[in-house]
């Protein structure tokens, strides 16, 4: 469990943490795969969100993702991309969460993936949680946590330090 200061401190800018849909770079899963590799390497991201219908999230492409599909093991070349869209190479399992998101949640999935896609619950697309923001109020919160707060060890902790046999 979260207790009640650190989850203050840690939320106190929870607004900035979301990269909002408009600032967020994307492919659309029906596009060629040649174009989700120009977005990619143009954008500078080695992963981004795939959108489908009306803004919906479908999935995440990355730039391994289109190589792979270019190389062999003596060659690279654009051929093999031809007749191939977004939706052939796109990773589609992927964990979401919603608007209303718990700190316990982000702070778990944000471990595996260094950012996640906030969706409604028709899944459309409202941006991302990084972890580099996460990181940023994680930085705020060590170093305000004492500075406004008297933290002091539990009975049991303060007797070990203090070397008391009971
Ligand atoms: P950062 O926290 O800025 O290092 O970003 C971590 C990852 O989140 C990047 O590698 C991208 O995959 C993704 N990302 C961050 N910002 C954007 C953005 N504006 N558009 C698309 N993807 C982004």
């Amino acid at each position: 469990m979260i207790g009640p200061i650190v989850r203050e401190l840690l939320l106190q800018n929870r607004e900035t943490f979301l990269i909002s849909a408009e600032n967020v770079a994307n492919v659309m899963y029906q596009h060629p795969l040649s174009h989700g590799l120009l977005v990619l390497s143009k954008v500078g991201y080695t992963k981004i969100p795939v959108l489908g219908k009306d803004d919906r999230f479908v999935g995440l492409v990355s730039l391994s993702d289109v190589v792979n599909k270019m190389i062999d093991l003596q060659t690279i070349s654009m051929d093999p991309l031809e007749g191939l869209t977004v939706a052939d190479v796109m990773e589609t399992n992927v964990a979401t969460i919603d608007e209303n998101w718990e700190l316990e949640e982000v702070l778990h999935l944000l471990v595996d993936s260094p950012f996640l896609p906030v969706v409604t619950e028709d899944k459309v697309f409202k941006g991302i949680i990084t972890r580099k923001e996460l990181l940023k109020a994680v930085n705020y919160m060590v170093h305000e946590l004492e500075r406004r707060n008297i933290v002091s060890p539990k009975v049991e902790e303060l007797k070990e330090k203090l070397y008391i046999v009971s």
